[in-house]
């Protein structure tokens, strides 16, 4: 039998107003694994009800920060004991290797210490308003936030809101992507089980168009946070700009990962391997585009492609299982249907380009590691986000040229560059229009570090100071300490009045 899941309003698990459910299945091998129940307007309507009355009686926004923080410990400390409990199911849902899941979820506890110090520490400002005059200004919560979920990483970009927004004291509409809804519906009960009081963390699984829609739509919200793809967020930042809102997008990326001919081969190597095929490529950051100094290309390429064969396909909670299935057929079908254009356009495809062979995989969305060559920045796969275990190779002659084809693409996320010679990196890493640049490394991340893109990537940033402050707004309170009393109307003198 399935595990039923239901929406998670005011602090109680209640069905949709119609009684719609919908299905999540393994993408590994198609078994059913929860029924959950898909949230319509009606519902996010009352999950914002709910949200906006526990932001007006204070019931979280008052609380002290070092109490809100003391929470947000406790809620840290029970999602460190459930740890394996939540990779399994992320795993279970989305068909990532455990191993992955587990690393990844090991972390997460960070982020509500680090809001929960930021939200302590954080002060207000004393500017010089002249005599007679004192001005205090200090950051205050915002309202309600509307948070909407991707499902590649379902708790990583849940957690990254969530405990930024909940430090600074706001109040949340959780809407999950509907191909991973589970673990993010954990942790609002989670949250409540540390002291977050009901009502201050709502989530209402469901679908972009109806469930996603009405929240973004939703006018009474006072905040809009998305992470998905570029043409969603577009939809949403729309949403908030008609609302007069303030919104983050974390969006799609095409990150390029650029040789030297100075490296280690073998460790550069590695290093494409982590970048392109982690997650099955299923990230926004995924090394998509390789460009390596002509110098290495060949000893690059044939060890890259030597290493790609020899990956791992298989059941995800295998803990030898290296590359799991794609999330969905319709994923599967969207990145086969790229290779294969890219094919109809010139590429050649090195490695990879089809679904196993094999009846083992058989029932899951598996698609082999794949690394094609010859693509120009004249090819749809340049430009397109795949999202999946799909990169690039291209030969470049010099810094100028990498740089110059680095940057030409919509997106703007993010880059690694890899080689010995730290003023090249930087320079190079420099003249890069993203928001995160990698040296030697790639996919690394830490609640303290902002994250977010440039260009079709995205608005804003997620994690660090910004972007506790972009969860708040200034309050400006200006207090008369002049003794004298002042009367505009009783005189004519030309007294100070601004
Ligand atoms: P998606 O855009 O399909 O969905 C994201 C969320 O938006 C889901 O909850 C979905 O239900 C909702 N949604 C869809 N249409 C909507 C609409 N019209 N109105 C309101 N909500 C709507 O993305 P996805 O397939 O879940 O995730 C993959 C995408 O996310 C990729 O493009 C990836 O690059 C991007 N992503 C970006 C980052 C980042 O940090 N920049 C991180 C992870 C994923």
């Amino acid at each position: 039998m399935p595990e039923t899941v239901l929406l998670h309003i005011d602090g109680k698990e209640i069905p949709a107003a119609d009684g719609g459910t919908f299905e999540v299945r393994s993408p590994a091998d198609g078994t059913l694994l929860f029924d959950v129940a898909a949230a319509t307007a009606a519902d996010v309507a009352a999950a914002v009800a709910g949200a906006r009355a526990a932001f007006a009686d204070q019931r979280w926004r008052g609380i002290r920060a070092r109490d809100r923080a003391r929470i947000l410990n406790r809620a840290a400390a029970l999602l460190g004991e459930r740890i394996d409990e939540y990779a399994r199911m992320e795993t279970l849902q989305i068909g990532r290797p455990l191993r992955e899941m587990r690393a990844q979820l090991k972390r997460l506890p960070e982020w509500l210490e680090y809001f929960g110090a930021v939200a302590q520490t954080d002060e207000g400002r004393v500017p010089d308003f002249g005599s007679g005059h004192l001005n205090v200004v200090r950051r205050v919560p915002l309202g309600v936030a509307g948070l909407i979920t991707p499902w590649n990483h379902p708790l990583l970009i849940t957690m990254k809101k969530v405990s930024a927004a909940l430090a600074a004291g706001n109040s949340l509409v959780i809407k999950p992507s509907e191909l991973g809804p589970v673990v993010p519906h954990h942790l609002a009960v989670l949250l409540e089980e540390a002291g977050v009081p009901a009502g201050v963390v709502n989530v209402v699984p469901g679908f972009g168009a109806t469930a996603g829609k009405a929240l973004s739509e939703h006018r009474g919200l006072a905040k809009l946070d998305v992470t998905g793809g570029t043409e969603t967020g577009r939809v949403i930042a729309a949403n908030a700009g008609r609302a007069l809102i303030p919104v983050t997008a974390e969006l799609g990326g095409k990150a390029p990962v650029i040789v030297f001919d100075d490296v280690d081969v073998d460790a550069a190597v590695a290093g494409i391997l982590f970048a392109a095929f982690i997650a099955t490529g299923q990230t926004c950051v995924q090394g998509a585009r390789v460009l390596v100094a002509r110098e290495r290309y060949d000893a690059v390429v044939d060890a890259l492609v030597s290493r790609t064969r020899a990956l791992r396909l298989g059941d995800p909670l295998d803990p030898q299982t290296q590359i799991g299935p794609l999330v969905s057929q319709a994923q599967r079908n969207r990145v086969a249907g790229a290779v294969d254009r890219a094919v109809t356009q010139g590429a050649t495809v090195l490695c990879g380009g089809r679904v196993p062979a094999g009846t083992s995989l058989a029932r899951g969305w598996f698609y082999e590691p794949t690394v094609v060559a010859d693509v120009t920045p004249e090819h749809d796969l340049w430009h397109e986000e795949v999202f999946g275990p799909v990169t690039t190779v291209t030969a470049v002659s010099s810094e100028a040229e990498a740089i110059g084809l680095a940057n030409d693409c919509p997106y703007g996320l993010a880059a690694s560059v890899w080689t010995r010679d730290i003023g090249r990196a930087i320079r190079v890493s420099e003249q890069l229009d993203v928001g995160i640049a990698w040296i030697n490394d790639h996919h690394r991340i830490d609640p303290s570090s902002p994250w977010g893109g440039a260009k079709d990537s995205g608005i804003g940033s997620e994690n660090g100071l910004e972007s506790y402050r972009a969860y708040t707004r200034q309050q400006s309170l200006v207090i008369k300490s002049a003794g004298e009393p002042f009367d505009w109307f009783a005189t004519a003198d030309e007294i100070r009045y601004s």
